[in-house]
């Protein structure tokens, strides 16, 4: 026969100075393999304080208590646990079985928290036992008090431990149930375990072989059995192991399927948040690519040459009464061999007049220009053709109109229209490219620029008002700028930029400010969604705050079968992190549906691409792990016998 445990001068003493209690002073016990000790004695004389110990829940404040030769009174929470979870079965008064769960899975429990195989094949086994073979998927509350208690001894014999701890257990029982269970202990002890039982009731305490009393922390043996000298069962030794990660996963989603509104409540948070984000990316991203598109058709790859410079106030200052720009310069800039990076070349001379058809006049802007403006302001033709370069050169009397021109003026290929006297035939209509910033693009007229000339300027052959070119490409558009600007400082004779006779303003400018505002305004609004996403892991941090609080006795119980803190963190850990990254994929979802909806019913267009998608899950899920460790970590650090107590 070996010994079970021993306890030697052991005490516990609660709060200090006056307020000090000696809830155990100076106790010392042995409990043999085989034995069958009842504890009794009357309320508050340390009964509890003593089982507590004994089941290590609790460490004592002074002496030593060894549990199978081994010293457990130095350590750890996590040694602990595995002791608890080994070598001791609880059996508690309120029976402490987990509602949610059917009599097996209750039996399970202790087995998850060890790496242990057939887990059903040993639940069942043992709820054969303790007659409960035709119960083991109800319910605990489809059972009677009786039946519960039996599926909670089932639970205490299924790891097959040293010592059977039972606390009170036929305390919330009738006498019928509490003759059964006491008779099932007795039996489990004449199978040769080791039973401690704690009662207030002596009637209890008869059916043990040995009888303890507790009186204001002192123990009183009634019956002192032999075995002084005996040696300790097989000592714990091996491995910690832990739950697995599978039934970590399954245990924390059972918790919150458990309590579904909450859970659904709680990810309502997140799935705002990351619904908002995606959205508002969105809507920043489709905006960006509108203001993008029109300004593309603007010409982003056009350059505009003025005569005086930028700081004379060139750019909108008299045109024609300071031109310094001349045909020769358009002759040049068209070079090939000067300029490899210039596209396209046009000479602009421009004036506001009315032009007349026959059904109507219409006052617009007439450029006369070369073929050259059609590729620089990358425009094209609906109908009809451009001007030629035999237009140019034969001063033809031709004009092409925007679609807007046209239309008001009431005319069509072939029509003729009267430009200050001269008539003109209408030989191509421009394509519609919609408004245009300050101008609109539809509203034009151009001519032959000789024919502008004859016109505007008296024939002056060499005036020029502005030159539009266009770079290869938008790569290009910088060299193509260093290229006109280095031929126009040699061809003008001068030395220094600040005394540049002409200035060049690029169109992408205009492109790139549009561009920095619409991302400043994503930015403003993706911000405010992340707090929200913030606002959301902050409900998910309370609601499990809540549910630590709410479970305190499951967290008790889990702890008391042997879960380790870790077990537990990693348990809460999984519940937060689920619920956000649900919430997070249901926002996703909800982000994906008014990605449709929206543009379906309003002018609002949402674009949505799988980086922003990609980051917000991401951050939910991040959300919900860093917010849960604290309520875990509470969870963790909670301690067995106060978590039981709250029941
Ligand atoms: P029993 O289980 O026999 O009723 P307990 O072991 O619960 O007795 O309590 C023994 C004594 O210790 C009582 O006087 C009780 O008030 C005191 N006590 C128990 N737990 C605590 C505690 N956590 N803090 C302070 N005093 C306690
Ligand atoms: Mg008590």
């Amino acid at each position: 026969m070996g010994e079970v445990l021993r306890l030697d001068q052991v005490s516990k003493i609660y709060g200090s100075g006056d307020a000090e209690v000696r809830a155990l002073d100076g106790v010392s016990l042995t409990v043999d393999e085989g034995d069958f000790v009842a504890v009794v004695g009357p309320s508050g004389s340390g009964k509890s304080t003593l089982m507590n110990i004994i089941g290590c829940l609790d460490n004592p404040t002074s002496g030593r208590y060894l549990f199978a030769g081994e010293d457990v009174s130095g350590m750890g929470a996590r040694e602990l646990a595995h002791i608890r979870n080994k070598r001791i079965g609880f059996v508690f008064q309120q029976f402490q079985l987990l509602n949610d769960l059917s009599a097996w899975r209750n039996v399970e429990l202790p087995l998850l928290y060890r790496s242990a195989r057939d887990r059903r094949g040993s639940a069942l086994r043992v709820l054969e036992q303790v007659g409960l073979a035709k119960r083991v998927d109800h319910r605990p509350n489809q059972l009677s008090g009786g039946q519960q208690q039996r599926v909670a001894i089932a639970r205490a014999l299924v790891t097959d431990p040293d010592l059977i701890l039972a606390d009170e257990p036929t305390g919330n029982l009738d006498s019928a149930s509490s003759r059964d269970i006491l008779a099932i202990l007795r039996q489990l002890n004449e199978a040769g375990r080791t039973v401690v039982l704690i009662t207030h009731d002596p009637a209890v305490a008869a059916v043990a072989k040995r009888v303890v009393h507790t009186i204001d922390g002192h123990l009183d043996e009634e019956v002192a059995a032999g075995g002084g000298g005996a040696s300790p069962v097989g000592a714990t030794g091996g491995s910690h192991p832990h739950m697995s990660l599978k039934h970590t996963l399954l245990t924390g989603l059972r918790g919150i399927l458990g309590h579904r509104l909450r859970s659904i409540l709680t990810t309502l948070g997140i799935l705002f948040g990351v619904a908002a984000v995606i959205c508002t990316v969105g809507i920043g991203q489709a905006s960006s690519d509108q203001v993008n598109a029109q300004i593309s058709a603007l010409g982003t790859n056009l350059l505009t040459i003025t005569p005086g410079s930028t700081s004379t106030g060139g750019i909108f200052g008299g045109a024609g009464s300071a031109s310094t720009l001349t045909m020769a310069d358009v002759t040049g800039l068209a070079d090939k061999a000067n300029a490899p990076d210039i596209q396209a070349v046009a000479p602009v001379v421009q004036a506001r007049e009315t032009l007349v058809s026959s059904a109507s006049n219409w006052s617009t802007t007439v450029s006369g220009s070369t073929p050259g403006w059609l590729v620089a302001n990358a425009r094209s033709v609906s109908s009809g053709s451009f001007l030629t370069n035999a237009d140019v050169s034969d001063h033809a009397q031709k004009v092409v109109l925007g679609s807007t021109t046209a239309s008001d003026l009431g005319v069509t290929l072939g029509d003729s229209v009267t430009i200050g006297k001269v008539p003109f035939t209408v030989t191509g209509i421009l394509t519609t490219v919609g408004g245009q910033g300050f101008q609109n693009g539809d509203d034009l007229a151009v001519v032959p620029v000789t024919a502008a000339q004859d016109l505007l300027t008296g024939g002056d052959p060499n005036s020029v008002q502005r030159i539009l070119l266009s770079s290869t490409g938008s790569s290009t558009l910088g060299s193509a700028y260093q290229e006109a600007d280095q031929l126009l400082m040699v061809t003008h004779n001068i030395g220094s930029a600040a005394a540049a006779d002409f200035t060049i303003q690029a169109n992408s400018s205009f492109l790139s400010t549009a561009q920095s505002v619409t991302t400043t305004l994503t930015i403003l609004l993706a911000s405010v969604a992340a707090i929200s996403l913030l606002v959301g892991g902050i409900g998910v941090m309370n609601i499990m705050l809540v549910s630590v609080t709410e479970r305190t006795g499951e967290i008790g119980l889990r702890k008391a079968l042997g879960a380790t803190p870790g077990d537990l963190l990693r348990q809460f850990l999984v519940e937060a992190a689920a619920l956000s990254i649900i919430g997070g994929l249901l926002g996703v979802g909800a982000a994906l549906l008014a990605g449709r909806l929206v543009p379906h019913f309003t002018t609002i267009g949402v674009t949505i691409t799988a980086t922003p998608v990609l980051i917000a899950v991401g951050v939910a899920a991040a959300v919900g792990l860093v917010f849960g460790v604290y309520p875990a970590a509470r969870a963790a650090r909670l301690a067995p016998i106060e978590a039981l107590r709250s029941q």
